[in-house]
């Protein structure tokens, strides 16, 4: 079964096809380098980091572009409240970024264009826009410093906006609260080059002095790296529409050629719980997630749901993740398996491993074999079987770490602390049932003095950290 993907432009799987055979170019939109990086973010780039590492296992070289955005509204007014230079808080979280992905095991990409380092590939792409009629300068409403107003992209202009959201313009006007602004012919219309106000960051150009706008640093970046047209461009679901809307509409509305042939767009990462949310509002970063559990684990635990699924993250998830992890790792710490062991492609775990990636990139189903190969082992104690399951994972890169010092690391800490809760709770249910309040009560503060919450619902009691 050949690879297909769903492609968010024609609303279906389908076969990919790549430009240049034997490689795909892949643009990723990246971060905006103001603050850490949550698990919103891991996930979007881990999804990408599986999809190029399974093009590799089918033999796909892949050029990765994953650009910058370090010139916006956010990093000048956060560089502003710092007391330090945009480029400066730019250069910082990139290092932080980077230590974090590595932390996570993702692959470096091949090329990180930052945006300001591109302003004249955009300026160049402007003026082609204004060529064609596609984009104007603003006369009232948005003059800055220079009394020259924004330039903008005329939405009405381009036949084919909307396309990748499967809307009209007056659809997505209708679903979005669109301010109205008078510099603008239709309120969809959005800014390519924002003139300059005081004390921000500016740059010369025939539209007086300003800055570029945030969809049109990508259009230049992945040209400029990847050509008119390439394979693939991903992004986070909320991208759809604005963001790559725009992006086709400049790209394609300046070179005549489609943008990317496949639009690839992941699932969110929602908070799962209202406690949680309450307590980590929608930005667990990853740092923070790292210092409680391995990045192994989390990997695992944002690679088992579909990638374009939702995942729901609540601490329970990603306890069941580490759990379902150590499974594995003590399948192969109990039967040794090579460090690098050979793949039989022909076995039956690893065919349904293939087809299911094959599918869409479907990880769910993928991981489950690993689970029944794991079943498998640990009735058969196959040394040939465990080499299997740790060759299948290492495609994800995942199982390649020492299982013993794996299991050490992540088991008994945590395992005989909540087996220890789990104890605690039975004792309180059977005080309770004697009408032992006192003892009850006791036993919830001890618990809560350890930072265990426990809820009483329906179905019994349940316990989470604080
Ligand atoms: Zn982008």
């Amino acid at each position: 079964m050949p690879l297909e993907i769903y492609n968010t432009l024609s609303r279906s799987k389908q076969p990919l096809r790549p430009i240049e055979p034997g490689r795909v170019g892949l643009y990723v939109c990246g971060m905006t380098v103001y603050d850490y990086c949550h698990l919103g973010h891991a996930r979007l780039f881990m999804a990408f980091d599986m999809v190029q590492r399974w093009l590799h296992t089918l033999g796909i070289g892949v050029t990765y572009v994953r650009n910058i955005t370090d010139i916006d509204d956010k990093m000048i007014k956060r560089a502003a409240e710092n007391g330090e230079t945009i480029g400066a808080l730019a250069d910082r979280f990139i290092g932080y970024m980077h230590e974090d992905f590595a932390a996570l095991g993702l692959l470096v990409p091949d090329s990180e264009p930052r945006a300001t380092h591109y302003v004249p590939q955009m300026l160049d792409l402007i003026d082609l826009l204004q060529q064609k009629g596609l984009a104007y300068q603003a006369d009232d409403g948005s003059a800055g410093e220079t009394g020259q107003g924004d330039v903008n992209f005329a939405v009405r202009k381009f036949l084919n906006y909307g396309k990748l959201s499967g809307k009209s313009i007056d659809e997505l006007r209708a679903g979005e609260r669109v301010a109205i602004d008078r510099s603008k012919r239709d309120p969809l219309d959005f800014v390519l080059w924002k003139s300059a106000k005081p004390a921000e960051p500016q740059w010369p150009s025939h539209w007086g002095l300003g800055r570029p706008g945030w969809a049109i640093e990508c259009s230049a970046m992945a040209s400029e790296t990847l050509g008119k047209t390439f394979d693939i461009h991903g992004g986070g679901p909320d991208l759809v529409f604005p963001h790559h809307e725009n992006e086709i509409a400049q790209s394609e509305g300046a070179n005549g050629v489609p943008l990317a042939n496949v639009w690839m767009h992941c699932g969110a990462l929602r908070v799962g719980d209202e406690k949680m949310s309450k307590s980590l509002g929608n930005s667990w970063t990853i740092r923070d997630a790292l210092k409680k559990y391995d990045g192994e684990v989390l990997r695992f635990f944002l690679l088992r749901p579909h990638y374009r699924s939702q995942i729901a993250l609540t601490e329970s998830l990603i306890e069941e993740a580490r759990i379902a992890l150590n499974r594995l790792y003590t399948a192969l710490r109990d039967t040794g398996a090579e460090d690098r062991p050979p793949l039989d492609w022909n076995e039956s775990h690893a065919r349904r491993f293939s087809d299911a990636m094959n599918d869409d990139f479907n990880t769910p189903v993928a991981l489950a074999a690993l689970f029944d190969l794991a079943t498998e082992i640990n009735r058969s104690r196959s040394p040939q079987l465990a080499g299997q399951l740790r060759a299948l994972g290492g495609i994800l890169n995942l199982l390649q770490q020492d299982p013993t010092t794996f299991l050490r690391r992540s088991s008994s800490d945590h395992d005989s602390d909540t087996t220890g809760i789990e104890l605690l709770i039975s004792v309180r249910a059977t005080a309770k049932k004697e009408k032992n309040y006192e003892e009850a009560d006791r036993v919830r503060k001890a618990l809560l003095d350890k930072g265990i919450v426990l809820e009483d619902g329906a179905g019994g009691t349940t316990w989470r950290r604080r």
